[in-house]
């Protein structure tokens, strides 16, 4: 039987195949993108505290630079395999091309729990991680960020790492660093902020009043936190229910995304929080009689066999491929405005080449000019998709595929690839 992974690449493979197809493209085109042009697996053994040694599997996938060096996260979680990376990656060029960015797409990812490791464990891992992929990365060639499981420290080594590899500091190698070292303003926030944007447009565009709507979100780390303080904080809308990989928190009248940031910071999860009145199952989440549902978690969450259970009139993508793609079909077939990945949670990637600009001409923004360029290009980047989707008939998803497939076909034209 095919894994996930393999199911989900074979999913995207087929989306991009739709798209060229509809752009009336020759095979050429899907024969290059429907797999990364390089990828790495390397082997990292790791000294632990007990004085044992670990070997773990790190990969990275560049799936497509035609528009310029390679970027995209690095996930730490045990179920990572070759085919999510590869995956992951195609997912990256996609979305730079949709917003408009001069990068392609790559991820990268080890096959650990980091919860299970040391501060010095996961240090030693990142390090020796970094090493092993020193001739691969660079900030003229490819360019890790944070993702599930890691985060600004992560960042921090990765930079001090590179640097220590090439004999000068190369900040630029990665972003989502902690800012006193070169990260960005605004990017610790950048993928919830997108997030809102993304959903605030979508409403406007279905006539949805978002003052007092109500959220359903599905993960409550960095890209579901932040959605949810800023639903509340720019939209004026009340999370009630939240689930994550402790458990599921409910509250009619709302559970105060901030404090619930705050109890997840010290507690590890929802679970056990004092503003919730019940418990919550994953399907009891989805099927929450709310406005805007919001899965910010992990892939495949949502399937043919729970799709029916949603009732929210919007359905923003935060996590990465968190729909199948049978399953947003249906959902859109039953009137459920999709914000695809792609586009939704850009203003991850988009705040990164803010930073990464910013470190390659050591001069640095404000917050305001972080933000103000953010939400110029989600604002852009949704308007074409939308005005695309109205007038082609296609659902938000294929429209944004098509958009970024188009922009990537041209680039691969003029430089002679196909
Ligand atoms: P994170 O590690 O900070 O948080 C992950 C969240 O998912 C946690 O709340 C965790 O409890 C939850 N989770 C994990 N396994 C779960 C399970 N089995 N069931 C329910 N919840 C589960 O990660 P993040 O950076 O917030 O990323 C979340 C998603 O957003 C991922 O799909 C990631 O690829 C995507 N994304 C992240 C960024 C970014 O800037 N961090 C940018 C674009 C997309």
């Amino acid at each position: 039987m095919a894994s996930k992974s393999s199911e989900t690449l074979r999913q995207v493979q087929a989306q991009i195949k739709e798209a060229c197809d509809l752009l009336g493209l020759n095979n050429n085109y899907y024969e290059i993108l429907k797999q990364p042009l390089r990828t790495l697996e390397v082997t990292v053994p790791v000294k632990m505290d007990d004085g044992t040694v670990r070997v773990f599997t790190g990969y990275r996938s560049h799936h497509n630079d035609v528009m310029g060096p390679a970027k995209g996260g690095l996930r730490y979680h045990p179920d990572v395999d070759f085919d999510e990376v590869k995956t992951l990656s195609m997912w990256m060029t996609f979305k730079c091309s949709a917003i408009g960015l001069p990068y392609g797409g790559a991820k990268g990812g080890i096959t650990v729990d980091p919860k299970e490791l040391s501060a010095g464990e996961l240090e030693r891992l990142t390090r020796a991680f970094t090493r092993a992929m020193s001739d691969f990365i660079g900030d003229d060639r490819d360019i890790p960020a944070g993702d599930v499981g890691t985060n600004a420290q992560v960042m921090a080594w990765i930079y001090d790492e590179m640097s220590k590899q090439k004999g000068y500091n190369m900040p630029g190698v990665v972003t989502g660093k902690p800012v006193s070292i070169g990260g960005s303003l605004g990017r610790t926030e950048a993928t919830g902020r997108g997030v809102i944007i993304a959903l605030r447009e979508a409403a406007k565009r279905l006539g949805i009043e978002t003052k007092g709507a109500t959220v359903a979100l599905q993960g409550y780390g960095n890209v579901g936190s932040h959605a949810g303080m800023l639903a509340e904080e720019l939209l004026g809308a009340k999370v009630v229910g939240v689930q994550d990989h402790t458990g599921g928190v409910y509250n009619e009248n709302g559970l105060d995304a901030k404090a619930l940031a705050a109890y997840v910071a010290e507690n590890g999860g929802v679970k056990g929080y004092p503003g919730s009145t019940r418990e919550l199952t994953r399907d009891e989440l989805f099927g929450l009689d709310v406005d805007f549902l919001i899965p910010a978690a992990l892939e495949n969450q949502i399937t043919d066999e729970n799709e029916h259970v949603i009732k929210a009139k919007i359905l923003v993508e935060a996590a990465n491929g968190p729909t199948t793609a049978s399953a947003s079909k249906k959902l859109w077939d039953r009137g459920v405005f999709v914000v695809p990945d792609i586009l939704a949670n850009a203003g991850g990637v988009t705040v990164s080449y803010f930073e990464w600009v910013q470190n390659l001409q050591n001069f640095y923004w404000s917050l305001e000019e972080v933000n103000g360029r953010l939400e110029r290009l989600m604002v852009e980047a949704f308007d074409a998709i939308y005005e695309q989707h109205n007038e082609l008939k296609i659902d938000m998803r294929t429209s944004a595929y098509v958009l970024a497939i188009r922009r990537l076909a041209e680039a691969m034209e003029l430089r002679g690839w196909a």
